[in-house]
């Protein structure tokens, strides 16, 4: 059994899950047009390879990666193509980026499914060569395309395959969903992961506060006699942050400008882990995901399986939103989450929440207060920073020492 290892800081924010995990997960509604950005993925913006007028079937490859770090774009319905430039995007600087967007038909008409048949048998470089072509970036929120941290280069032997379980940002549940209801997907995915990057061992990292998922995962590992182990871990926030979960589960301090592949340690989301599922062994490429919508401005409160493109305003719609009292709406978490003005743009590969607050549960923030140099912000940083001693060198413009204090 793994021992549990801790991290400096931390915090017990509200957790606020219980009210969008009172119903199962719903289809969204199919939306009059679906808005893809060529952007959903850290690295370069895919290259589009339709052009206006053009229809597409569910599916289809819309948008090819551009150069090695970067994902393909797939239609998630049929439809026609209707424009392809600058619309609204989910980014906090509020800025518009080129998108594709099709007027769907209604029809759902799928182009091919494309499984690969038994993945332990398939050749390794054909099997990530699947699933860099079905577009499958990192589903937790980096958006970090996913056959680069499958096709490590020889300099990287992985001791440790960590899967992320622990979905510790407060209000978000579509992962919790996600193991609750289709732990077989979950496991599978990392069956694939694991026959790629054959580590010694495969830790999944969950949190204390998904007893449900924690069971379906346990039956399913140990149903398949599979060497995975399951670590529950105290809840936390952050314990699902990289570093945070690689320390908690290893005790190892993936130090800063590293990435975990440099300690033998590589980490993926149990989302990723379901949509390589479903691309290797439905060929389907990533075209939906689970959005959590909950906040008290909303009548439905639950998560919903919506097509990539779908905008904010038919999901809100669909959870039967009280626009009278929406004071705040916000993409993400309360903690990582950014807030949105325009509820045009669309669900991309990274949106996991879509919180719609009323002011009450989310009330403006106080006046800022001096800081009168107490410690608590050292105590409670997850990365071990002095916030107030960054904080005075930032506002004496001594950028010199603001760098050496680990600003980045
Ligand atoms: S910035 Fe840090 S040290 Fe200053 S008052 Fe706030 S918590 Fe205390």
């Amino acid at each position: 059994m793994t021992r549990i290892f801790s991290f400096h800081g931390g915090i017990h924010p509200p957790e606020n899950k219980r009210q969008s995990l009172g119903a199962p997960i719903k289809r969204a509604p199919l939306p009059a047009r679906l808005i893809l950005p060529l952007q959903q993925h850290l690295g370069k913006a895919a290259t589009p390879m339709v052009e206006v007028g053009e229809r597409v079937l569910k599916g289809q490859k819309i948008a090819e990666p551009t150069g090695h770090i970067s994902a393909a774009i797939h239609a998630p319905s049929s439809g026609r193509v209707t424009y392809i430039g600058l619309q609204p995007v989910p980014h906090a600087s509020g800025l518009e980026s080129p998108c594709i967007v099709i007027e769907t038909d209604g029809i759902d008409e799928w182009y091919q499914k494309n499984p690969i048949g038994d993945f332990r048998k398939v050749d390794k470089l054909k099997l990530i060569q699947h699933i860099r072509e079905s577009g499958i970036a990192g589903l937790g929120g980096a958006g970090f395309p996913t056959d680069i941290k499958l096709n490590l280069s020889k300099d990287h032997i992985v001791n440790t395959l960590i899967i992320n379980a622990a979905e510790c940002e407060p209000y978000i549940t579509a992962d919790d969903a996600l193991m609750r209801e289709r732990p077989d997907e979950v496991i599978t995915g990392i069956e694939i992961i694991a026959r790629l990057l054959e580590p010694s061992k495969v830790l999944i990292g969950i949190e204390d506060n998904k007893p449900n998922a924690i069971k379906a995962l346990r039956d399913v590992i140990r149903e398949r006699q599979l060497p995975f182990e399951l670590v529950v871990v105290p809840t936390r926030y952050p314990s699902g942050g990289e570093k945070q979960l690689i320390q908690l589960l290893t005790s190892i301090e993936v130090p800063s400008g590293s990435i975990p592949a440099d300690v033998g340690i590589v980490c993926q989301n149990v989302g990723t882990a379901a949509a390589i599922y479903r691309a290797v062994v439905l060929g389907e490429p990533l075209i939906s995901r689970i959005v959590t919508l909950t906040g008290f401005a909303l009548g439905h409160r639950q998560n919903y399986e919506a097509l990539i493109g779908t905008p904010f305003s038919v999901l809100l719609e669909a959870a039967e939103v009280d626009r009278t009292k929406m004071f705040r709406l916000v993409m993400g978490g309360p903690m990582m989450g950014i807030s949105i003005e325009d509820d045009r743009i669309p669900v991309i590969k990274t949106t996991n929440c879509i919180i719609a607050a009323t002011e009450e549960e989310m009330p403006p923030a106080p006046p800022a207060q001096p800081c009168i140099r107490c410690g608590m912000c050292e105590q409670v940083c997850p990365a071990s920073l002095l916030p107030q001693q960054l904080y005075w060198f930032a506002k004496g413009r001594e950028f010199e020492k603001a760098r050496h204090h680990n600003l980045f």
